[in-house]
């Protein structure tokens, strides 16, 4: 298949990848720092208190996070998701919020967030013109929570949290779920009564093998199909269809009018073919998959006439040269895609691809 522009409804042109997806998404990881611990992205004995985590100096800086994102625009880039490690971790992140929100034609500013800091940052970034906001939430029980997380911790304050960013006028507030068989996995319907009625979304997430670090278990996978199943024979739904082209969360809907669930299913019903997500990490490096082995080095082509600015220049944009070869770096490296890491592992009928390396989920944000 051929890469390239095609015309969209609205007759802007869109950008390509070799299997004729559109751009239309980049997820921004602003830290790959985490105060959490979670068992299956950051597991302690590889990431001990010690860890050499990016140095601020690493770290793209807002103006040039925003550069990347105008040029994302200028190629149909709609949504942007800000992730991390755990991004509220990043100091200063209403201003990059602030930044994003004015940038045209960008639709759509989002957050996923462990939630540990939310009571206190709700209003700030709501103020900042965020609009929505993900939270992850794994369980109810204190025991199990302070397991995964590998944290002494208690979900009372993620539920505090997720309860600020609503009184905050967030909206929609999604909870994130990952399901592992016996860890977890009987608490899904516990999780579903929690926010039913609420307003609040709830996505089950299939337990992924990211990364190459954190000793994934394919018998922790639960199918989403079972989840679905149990939640049904509780309340009954039906599907709810999708609201855009390459969302990733199968949506339901309660019968009884109670709201809505997603499922994200990614390890037994792969949507590659429908992917149309870049990733930046936080030191700058771009990937086109979640199971991405390499990344292109954007910070070298934001940086390369650091030399010649002036301190307070290097605080506005990014000067007209850099976008320009910015926006080619972003257009070569789409037109160029053909990951599809998800269809291929289902294909080879396999659980993993423990052979080769990946990046990390916290490294480029989920
Ligand atoms: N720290 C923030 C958080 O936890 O929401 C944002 C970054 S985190 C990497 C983004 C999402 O990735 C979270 O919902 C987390 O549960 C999910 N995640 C991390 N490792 C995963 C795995 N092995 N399988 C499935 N989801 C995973
Ligand atoms: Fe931190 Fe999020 Fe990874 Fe958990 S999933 S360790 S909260 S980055
Ligand atoms: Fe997209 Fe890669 Fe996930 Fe497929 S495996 S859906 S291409 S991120």
């Amino acid at each position: 298949m051929e890469s390239g522009y095609t015309k969209s409804s609205d007759s802007h042109p869109v950008l390509t990848d070799r299997l004729a997806r559109p751009l239309r998404d980049l997820r921004i990881s602003v830290i790959d720092q985490c105060n959490f611990r979670c068992r299956y992205c950051m597991p302690r004995d590889l990431f001990s208190e010690g860890h050499p985590f990016l140095a601020p100096r690493q770290l793209l800086t807002f103006p040039e996070i925003e550069a990347v994102v105008r040029a994302g625009v200028g190629l149909g880039i709609r949504k942007v998701k800000i992730t991390g490690g755990e991004p509220l971790l990043r100091p200063g992140l209403d201003q990059l919020i602030r930044r994003l929100t004015q940038i045209p034609d960008l639709e759509d500013v989002g957050l996923i967030t462990n939630g540990s800091q939310l009571t206190v940052a709700a209003e700030r970034l709501k103020a900042a013109g965020l609009k929505r906001i993900s939270v992850s939430l794994d369980s109810l029980e204190p025991q199990t929570f302070s397991w995964i997380t590998d944290r002494a911790g208690d979900p009372a304050r993620i539920l505090n949290g997720i309860d600020a960013a609503r009184r905050a006028g967030l909206a929609p507030v999604k909870v994130n779920m990952v399901v592992q068989r016996g860890i977890n996995s009987a608490e899904a319907v516990k999780m579903a009564a929690q926010f039913r009625g609420t307003g609040v979304i709830v996505r089950f997430i299939e337990y992924m093998d990211v990364g190459s670090r954190h000793h994934y278990q394919s018998g922790l996978l639960v199918p989403s199909r079972e989840i679905r199943d149990a939640v049904h024979a509780r309340w009954p739904i039906e599907p709810a269809g999708s609201n855009y082209f390459g969302e990733v969360a199968d949506r339901y809907r309660y019968l009884d009018g109670a709201g809505e669930i997603g499922f994200i299913s990614s390890m037994t019903q792969p949507f590659c073919g429908s992917c149309t997500r870049l990733r930046l990490a936080a030191d700058g490096k771009l990937y086109n998959c979640l199971f991405a082995s390499e990344g292109l080095d954007l910070r070298s082509i934001l940086r390369a006439d650091a030399a010649k600015r002036s301190q307070t220049e290097a605080l506005q944009l990014a000067s007209p040269e850099v976008c320009r070869r910015l926006e080619e770096a972003l257009s070569g490296f789409w037109r160029a895609r053909d990951d599809r890491y998800s269809e291929r592992r289902q294909e080879q009928n396999s659980d993993t691809e423990p052979q080769r390396r990946k990046v990390e989920m916290y490294q480029m944000g989920g």
